[in-house]
C-alpha cells in the first residue's frame, strides 16, 4: 500500500473514531495498577520491559506512577506479518533486549494481549535469560480471541474484539497519539 492510498484511507476514517475508554478511565485504572505494582515489588525491584511501539505511551504513564525510582527500564520490539487488522501469527524480533535481565524480576510491558501468540513469543524469549520471575502488563486483552494460556498480572481492560487505535496503539502507523482508546465505526 502506498503513501498516497494511505492518506486516503485514513482520511476517510478520521470522522468515523469512536471513544471505546477515555483518558480519565485509562489514567484512574493506571493508578490502581501502580499502586498493586508498588506494593508487589517492595521488595525487589522489576526491570520494565517495555514492548514497543504500542505500549509506549501506557508504559511511560505507568512507570511515572511508581515509587520505585530505582528501577531499570529495557525496549524491546517485535513485528508480526499480516494485513493491517490481523496478525498472521508470526512473530519477529526487531530490536532485541540490550540489558541483562538474568536473576532480575522482569515486568513485561504489552499494549494488547489479542490472541496472545505475541505475548508467548515474548515470556519464551526472555524466558531463555533466566530471569527471576517474569510478570505481564498490559493495557488490554481481548479474551475472546485468546488462543494461547496467557496469564496477565496486571491488567487494565478486556475489550470485545474490536480493532482499537490510541494510546499507543496504531492504525497503518497512525493514530498512536490519540489520548484515548477509539474504534473505527464500521
Ligand atoms: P497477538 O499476538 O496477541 O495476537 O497480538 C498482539 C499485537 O497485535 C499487539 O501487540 C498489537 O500490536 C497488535 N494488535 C492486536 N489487536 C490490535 C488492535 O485491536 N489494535 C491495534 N492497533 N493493534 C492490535
Amino acid at each position: 500500500m502506498n503513501e498516497q492510498m494511505n492518506e486516503q484511507i485514513t482520511q476517510s476514517i478520521d470522522d468515523k473514531i469512536k471513544v471505546l475508554i477515555s483518558e480519565k478511565e485509562i489514567e484512574k485504572k493506571i493508578v490502581r495498577l501502580a499502586k498493586e505494582i508498588n506494593e508487589n515489588y517492595k521488595e525487589s525491584l522489576p526491570v520494565i520491559v517495555c514492548v514497543l511501539k504500542g505500549a509506549f505511551i501506557f508504559c511511560s504513564n505507568l512507570v511515572k506512577k511508581l515509587k520505585l525510582p530505582l528501577l531499570e527500564i529495557e525496549f524491546i520490539s517485535v513485528s508480526s506479518y499480516g494485513n493491517e487488522f490481523k496478525s498472521s501469527g508470526e512473530v519477529n524480533l526487531t530490536v532485541p533486549l540490550s540489558g541483562a535481565i538474568t536473576n532480575k524480576d522482569v515486568l513485561l510491558v504489552e499494549d494488547i494481549v489479542d490472541t496472545g501468540v505475541t505475548a508467548k513469543f515474548l515470556i519464551e524469549y526472555l524466558q531463555k535469560q533466566n530471569p527471576k520471575s517474569i510478570k505481564l502488563a498490559s493495557l488490554l486483552c481481548k479474551p475472546q480471541k485468546l488462543q494461547h494460556k496467557i496469564n496477565i498480572d496486571y491488567l487494565a481492560f478486556n475489550i470485545e474484539d474490536k480493532f482499537v487505535i490510541g494510546y499507543g496503539l496504531d492504525y497503518l502507523g497512525k493514530y498512536r497519539t490519540l489520548p484515548y482508546i477509539g474504534y473505527i465505526e464500521e
